[in-house]
């Protein structure tokens, strides 16, 4: 990775905690606190975020709850978290059919609302949200553990009714899960936090939902596909393009690594690092400088080793690069950060920022 090496040589490592103690480490809290935002004040669970990349707007008397289509064996073990991988017609239909028989359509409590795939929302009225829910790829070849607590009652009826509708479907899912609820996060928008206007380009739907809930410019490239073979140049491309037209500060995430790490696939990790180097940052960096003054802050929003194939609390290496103020410079990566102590992952931007 010859250009992070030259910009880390010039730049200033160490390491930021992205993941507060005590939190899940998703890409929710990861890039929360990359958007500036402490997750310990802001985050108010998943679904919500992932609500708003859909458009939903909730009531403060109403929660959103992540609802998988998966696929649970006869022995109540869950077989698959993500249903067979439905396309969004084919799982639309289906979730559609849910909220025609159990929801709106059948003057119930709650609303189904179609997302990407198996991923998709229901809305609840408040009451509903009182219960501690599993995340199903964390059951994958577990049984799947039902939820706990005041409202499990109600939301185990819902994953149970909705077997009648999804069981005979051409879906290979065979009910709902419902997991990740919770209220709207009020989160004062990118602008009145920083003063700077800001925009970003995900292929992820949290990502896409903390940009519409901060107010950010969503940037939409049709190559971002959020796996190995997304278009890595179309999204530099639009980073220069959007900062070119005035924008302060752009968000350009990559999810390529992640997936890679969750594959345990230690080609595809290389491949993807070694394509944000020579298909992201080298143009990038060329692009900037043309522009004028830049800063970078690079950073992931949570490891995903490979040995482990899914997400860990540890604190990240970030490199953060002035282009008119070299740094005291070093060498990007986790063995050579090590012994830095952590900066809080929400202060990294206001140090990009800071003047
Ligand atoms: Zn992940």
């Amino acid at each position: 990775m010859p250009t992070l090496d030259r910009l880390a040589a010039r730049g200033e490592v160490g390491r930021a905690a992205v993941i507060p103690p005590g939190m899940a480490p998703g890409s929710d809290v990861g890039n929360m606190s990359i958007l500036g935002y402490d997750p310990g004040r802001y985050h108010t669970g998943r679904a919500p975020i992932e609500a708003a990349a859909l458009g939903l707007k909730l009531r403060p008397d109403q929660v959103a709850y992540r609802c998988n289509l998966v696929t649970v064996g006869s022995d109540g073990t869950m077989v698959d978290f993500a249903g067979g991988h439905p396309s969004s017609d084919d799982a639309a239909e289906v979730v559609n059919a849910l909220d025609a028989a159990l929801g709106r359509g059948a003057g119930g409590e709650v609303e189904f609302h179609a997302g990407v795939q198996y991923r998709h929302i229901v809305v609840a009225p408040e009451s509903w949200a009182d219960a501690i829910c599993f995340p199903p790829h964390d059951l994958t070849g577990k049984a799947a553990a039902m939820p706990r607590g005041p409202a499990a009652l109600r939301l185990i009826e819902l994953m149970d009714a909705s077997r009648a509708i999804v069981g005979p479907s051409p879906l290979a899912a065979n009910q709902v899960w419902l997991w990740g609820q919770g209220h709207q996060p009020r989160l004062p928008s990118f602008t009145s936090a920083t003063g700077r206007t800001g925009a970003l380009v995900t292929a992820v739907d949290l990502i896409r939902g903390l940009g519409v809930l901060t107010g950010m410019d969503v940037v939409e490239v049709p190559g971002a596909t959020g796996w190995f073979d997304t278009d890595y140049e179309a999204k530099r491309d639009a980073a220069l393009a959007t900062l070119a037209a005035g924008a302060d500060v752009f968000l350009l995430h990559v999810e390529a690594t992640d997936e890679a790490g969750h594959a345990g696939n230690l080609d595809e990790k290389v491949k993807a690092l070694e394509a944000w180097d020579a298909r992201i940052l080298d143009g990038l960096v060329e692009g900037l400088d043309a522009l004028g003054p830049w800063r970078l802050l690079l950073l992931p929003d949570h490891p995903t080793p490979v040995a482990l194939r899914t997400h860990t609390h540890d604190p990240v290496p970030y490199l953060l690069v002035d282009s008119a103020e070299d740094g005291p410079g070093g060498t990007y990566s986790e063995a050579a950060t090590a012994g830095s102590t952590p900066v809080p992952g929400h202060e990294m931007l206001g140090r990009l920022l800071a003047r």
